[in-house]
């Protein structure tokens, strides 16, 4: 099996349940301004408009729609819409790391979806740090549907019960022995005492699992 290949840019679709609602994805916030063009086009034809995704996450880029379209809600396996061979078992992440969108967008807590369906891409933040049985019952739902697991693309912890975050997460704190004592800037990798590291590839910013 071949994994399919992700939409890029903004994905839109009618409601199915509501046909004069148009749907708009976001994934990054570089194609917030075309989503907003996009959402002006579609209103001109009498849509209803709704946002959402990560990339329209940030309070600027949220202003940025006010009076166009509406924001938020959830519309659930959104992520088809981008690949139609991807899922989710679990969102958000518990670990908490300081420079990390995840836990702010997606949850402070593992919301963990008991009934997902599983795809050859599971797109989890941070499986390793998911609760034993239900890391468990993940695989269980892939065993019992045959459904071959092509790409786990999320964070993982190579020693779940001591470091759990997979780039280090505060060395001080939650990676006994970690090595990064300040801020990361691009190119420095950041080590923790587990073996893991994740190289800083945004200035400043860090990447996510
Ligand atoms: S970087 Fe990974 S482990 Fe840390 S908060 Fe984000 S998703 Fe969780």
């Amino acid at each position: 099996m071949k994994k399919a290949r992700w939409r890029k840019g903004i994905v839109e679709w009618e409601d199915l349940d509501d046909p004069e609602v148009m749907n708009l994805s976001v994934v990054f916030s570089w194609d917030a301004p075309a989503a907003y063009s996009r959402a002006v086009w579609w209103r001109e034809f009498g849509y209803r408009v709704r946002v959402g995704g990560p990339g329209v996450f940030t309070p600027k880029v949220r202003r940025m729609f006010d009076g166009v379209a509406e924001l938020g809600g959830e519309i659930p396996d959104t992520v088809t819409r981008h690949n139609g061979n991807a899922t989710f078992a679990s969102r958000g992440c518990d670990v908490g790391c300081w420079f990390c969108v995840v836990p702010a967008m997606e949850g402070r807590t593992f919301t963990l979806i008991e009934d997902f369906t599983p795809r050859p891409i599971l797109c989890d933040n941070n499986l390793s740090a998911l609760p034993e049985d239900f890391q468990d019952h993940i695989v269980k739902r892939y065993q019992q549907t045959g459904t071959p697991l092509l790409d786990a693309n999320s964070g993982l912890s190579q020693r779940p019960s001591t470091a759990r975050c997979c780039a280090g997460g505060r060395p001080s704190t939650e990676v006994p022995g970690g090595s990064l004592t300040t801020k990361p800037r691009k190119g420095r990798t950041w080590s923790g005492s587990a073996g893991c590291s994740r190289t800083i590839d945004r200035g400043g910013s860090g990447s996510t699992c």
